[in-house]
């Protein structure tokens, strides 16, 4: 017996016993089960906008006798939230084994890692990184249902988009992950290949993979989108009240403010006006994380991933205004002096100075260590010169500091010798960028991500004062640096978020309205499949995110995963808006539709904040450390 909807047992509820044989369905994927999602797709009337049809349950074709119950095939698989903590051990498992074998072949004989192995390898040794950001995603996916599953709000839709994630990504980690659209780590070049098969064997993966994305499947689940849109999420996220009223808040500021206006910024080119800057300030996205003693909010880091998600579904722009005040307040916190946090924080809680952060020159970007910028301290020891090109660098007209990394002991050609300087500046305009002295620039014209436009600026005996050198101790710029990354990662994973989720909104309206062959778009499966992915994926990263924020709050280093939400948040943003500009077909390639605009958008996030490759490097250094 089943519950006619989810397809949840009411009497046996052992998955392992359920009836089906999984053969069958792989050898037999268009049985009864697909004539039924099909018939529910033909009984819609043609022509009707598809949000006004009255679309059939499975339930009410089960009833209007169309379709012999016995016929159908359960959608949701029973007992699911056993079924995925069962198959989270066995993926555990799994990644510790590859981890083992890349341990083996990347470190050195006193088991340390091999730099040159590790450079030679990087195939591999990425591959394990994103083998075990998968992990990772499905494990927190599967936390996140049993907590939701304990409150009763495990729903069907929930249920159908963790169990295509795990279907989907069980089956990736079985036989390759693509790291990109052109790179895939097989199983077999990670030495695991016995392991792998051993995977798909296991009895909770091969009914993952088998049954948890049946064309059925994917037409239940496609059914629960239209209703998401007047959601700000598919899913339940699982965060508490509080954060449901942060993310309705600026959900509600975004949808009114940001969104009708984004893309008009965009193709002009405009800064995001400074009223807008200032509500944003009056709101609080500035102060959010300050603690409360320097003026802040005192909120966590999950509040900033809500409110930055949000944001930035609005406009990656407005999502991304944020991110330098979270650079500047993380940095000052981190190695600040007292009287730097007391001067500081609370202007930048504020909103009252807007910070930019000044870290890459035209020969440096990965490779930040080796940064030429010079500062040299004046002989009365008052100030520093500043002298050196710096490129890329977003915001810096309107921008009143500077958090400026620059090497202070020339004898060094690595981080050892680089400090962070907060320079003041004035505030220019497009006519006068940088009324400073020593200070010149010229604006970088870019795809995407504008709104507050990037910059190369060449310093030429740049004064800043010696009182604001970060923390008041030189060689010290690189350590705060890195450790703000771990803030800054997760801030770009939410933005992220933010994107996929317009994407996923602007293609799911978009597939809704647009008809061809007499019926919407949306009917056709390749489209809502798409939309189906999509949201599955948002899932599973908007817990792996949320959880590396939980880390971070609770004082635990989390560079680990907040670097795998951030390669993981980059890839999936990257697909959402490809797939978001396939489903409005030619339109999708003319400038005037606004998902044109989240295309570009999108394709900065793998670049900045770590570019992909980079992320991958760091999180495989730590999985083999810490293997040790
Ligand atoms: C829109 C935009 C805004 C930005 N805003 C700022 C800002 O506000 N402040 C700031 O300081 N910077 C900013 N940046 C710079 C950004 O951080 C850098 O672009 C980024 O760090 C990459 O550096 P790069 O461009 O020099 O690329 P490179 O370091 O030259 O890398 C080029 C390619 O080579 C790969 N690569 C490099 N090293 C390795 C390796 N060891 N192994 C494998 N692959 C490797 C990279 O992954 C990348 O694919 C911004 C950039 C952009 C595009």
């Amino acid at each position: 017996m089943r519950d006619p909807l989810s397809g949840n047992p009411t009497l046996n509820t052992d998955y392992r016993n359920a009836s089906r044989d999984a053969t069958h369905i792989l050898l037999f994927p268009e049985s009864e089960t697909y004539c039924c999602s099909a018939q529910l797709i033909h009984d819609l009337p043609p022509t009707a906008p598809y949000n006004q049809k009255k679309q059939k349950s499975l339930e009410e074709v089960r009833m209007d006798g169309a379709v012999e119950t016995a016929a159908l095939e359960p959608v949701v698989i029973p007992n699911l939230v056993a079924l995925i903590s069962d198959a989270c051990t066995a993926i555990d498992a799994y990644a510790d084994a590859a981890r083992g074998k890349c341990r083996a072949a990347l470190t050195n004989d006193d088991g340390r890692p091999d730099r040159a192995a590790l450079e030679r390898e990087q195939h591999i040794a990425h591959g394990l990184s994103w083998l075990v950001t998968y992990a990772e995603t499905l494990r927190q996916t599967a936390e996140w249902a049993a907590r939701l599953d304990q409150e009763g709000k495990f729903g069907t839709t929930e249920s159908l988009l963790t169990q295509i994630l795990f279907s989907d990504y069980c089956a990736q980690l079985a036989s390759g992950i693509p790291m990109n659209q052109g790179e895939v780590i097989r199983p077999h070049e990670l030495g695991i290949a016995a392991e792998a098969s051993a995977l798909a064997a296991a009895s909770p993966i091969q009914k993952l993979i088998i049954e948890g994305k049946t064309p059925a499947v994917m037409a239940a689940a496609a059914e629960c989108l239209p209703d998401a849109l007047s959601r700000n999420t598919v899913e339940e996220t699982g965060l508490d009240e509080t954060m449901s009223m942060v993310r309705e808040q600026f959900a509600k500021y975004a949808t009114d403010k940001i969104k009708p206006n984004a893309h008009e910024w965009h193709l002009k080119n405009e800064y995001i006006p400074m009223d807008v800057v200032n509500e944003m300030a009056e709101l609080g996205v500035f102060g959010l994380t300050i603690p409360e003693e320097f003026g802040g909010f005192g909120m966590g880091k999950t509040a900033m991933c809500v409110v930055s998600e949000e944001l930035s579904r609005g406009y990656i722009g407005t999502g991304s205004l944020g991110t330098r005040s979270e650079i500047a307040a993380e940095l000052i916190l981190i190695g600040g002096t007292d009287d730097q946090k007391q001067k500081w924080l609370p202007l930048i809680s504020s909103g009252e100075i807007l910070p930019t952060a000044v870290f890459t020159e035209p020969n440096t970007g990965s490779d930040l260590g080796s940064l030429r910028t010079r500062a040299v301290k004046s002989e009365d020891g008052s100030e520093y010169s500043v002298t050196g090109n710096k490129t890329w660098i977003t915001h810096p007209v309107r921008a009143d500091l500077m958090t400026l990394l620059a090497r202070t002991d020339p004898s060094t050609n690595n981080f050892s010798g680089l400090s962070m300087l907060l320079a003041e500046k004035p505030r220019g305009t497009d006519e006068h960028p940088f009324p400073a002295d020593g200070m010149t620039g010229g604006e970088i014209e870019v795809l995407g991500y504008r709104g507050m436009k990037e910059y190369e600026i060449g310093f030429d005996d740049f004064k800043v004062k010696a009182e604001n050198l970060l923390g008041g101790v030189e060689g010290q710029g690189f350590k705060h640096l890195m450790a703000t990354f771990e803030s800054a990662r997760i801030q770009t994973a939410a933005r992220a978020i933010g994107v996929a989720q317009n994407a996923f909104e602007t293609g799911l309206q978009y597939a809704l309205d647009r008809n061809q062959f007499g019926k919407p778009i949306f009917e056709f499966p390749r489209v809502s499949n798409k939309l189906v992915m999509m949201a599955a994926e948002l899932v599973g990263v908007r817990q792996l995110t949320y959880y590396s924020a939980r880390q971070k709050d609770g004082g635990k280093r989390c560079d680990l995963e907040a670097g795998m939400a951030k390669l993981l948040a980059a890839r999936i943003a990257w697909a959402a808006a490809d797939n978001a500009v396939q489903i409005h077909g030619g339109n999708g390639f003319a400038l005037e539709y606004p998902v044109s605009r989240i295309l570009q958008d999108a394709r900065i996030l793998n670049i900045f904040e770590g570019a992909g490759e980079v992320q991958a490097m760091v999180i495989a250094r730590r999985l083999i450390e810490s293997a040790n």
